[in-house]
């Protein structure tokens, strides 16, 4: 970018103010690096890339939207029992949504994890793995990759001034990380995208997009965080063997946080060896 506004060429169609305004920018953007690029969210746990207010946001339109709403005009006790009631509500058309899908398979995916995963899940992860065809590869000493795709940053047409502000290109760098009590296998990367939303992203994809490895290893249920499983929707927290199941895999998935997604060491193998 400098050299380009060093250009004799540059300089005289631009004039000098307006690069001096182009330094000044870039300036001010590295300074706030860490603000822009997000980075304080970047590896925060299971928080679905929300933004500050969104768990606010969520229940202040829960208390007062809807036709079970609640007002100032209202006394403590109406206002009281009638939180808990549509509170209970909710919750109960929660769990016949949940027992529902149970036996709904989701058409729309040609993945062998689609009767297994909840709607919004399955749609991620295909999501994703189609975005992975943009990315590049390339492995850097054995046992690192590094992925990147720019595509993903082409100017958005869209009129929301958020998609026009100022996005970092992150290099996705992943590794093999190894549990040290159970020696359990994870492909880290560097976006954190596994820990805060739960699935894999397009890097990994893109670094399993090989022809030895079938769409069975290359995408199982380990991979995916517990919450996106359909049996989990429907079964968490009951008193039954399956709850306590549930609840053993949960304590699973917090246990391995931070550490990527989980992998066999086969499938590291393979991918190893065919870059
Ligand atoms: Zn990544």
């Amino acid at each position: 970018m400098k050299v380009f506004l060093n250009l004799n060429t540059t300089k005289k169609v631009l004039g000098q103010t307006c690069i001096a305004a182009i330094h000044s920018l870039q300036e001010t953007l590295c300074i706030h690096e860490d603000k822009l690029a997000g980075y304080q969210t970047h590896d925060l746990h299971n928080c679905m890339d929300a933004e500050t207010t969104s768990p606010v946001e969520s229940n202040n339109s829960s208390i007062k939207g809807g036709s079970k709403k609640t007002h100032v005009n209202m006394n403590l006790d109406r206002t009281a029992s009638q939180i808990i009631t549509h509170t209970d509500n909710r919750l109960s058309d929660r769990t016949f949504a949940a027992n529902r899908q149970l036996n709904y398979h989701y058409l729309a995916s040609a993945a062998h994890t689609a009767s297994l995963l909840i709607k919004k899940g399955q749609a991620l992860i295909d999501r994703f793995h189609d975005e992975s065809s943009d990315f590049h590869l390339a492995q850097v000493k054995t046992g690192e990759w590094w992925a990147w795709s720019y595509k993903l940053y082409e100017p958005s047409k869209k009129k929301d001034i958020k998609h026009h502000m100022t996005r970092y290109c992150r290099v996705h760098k992943m590794t093999i990380k190894t549990d040290v009590l159970d020696g359990k296998k994870f492909i880290h990367c560097s976006c954190c995208f596994r820990n805060r939303i739960g699935i894999p992203f397009s890097c990994f994809w893109k670094l399993l997009d090989v022809e030895t490895i079938d769409q069975y290893e290359k995408l199982n249920m380990s991979m995916i965080d517990v919450r996106y499983w359909k049996l989990y929707d429907a079964f968490y927290g009951d008193d039954t063997e399956l709850g306590k199941s549930l609840y053993m895999a949960q304590q699973q998935c917090v246990k391995s946080e931070k550490m990527g997604t989980l992998v066999s060491p086969e499938l590291i193998e393979k991918v190893s060896s065919c870059i």
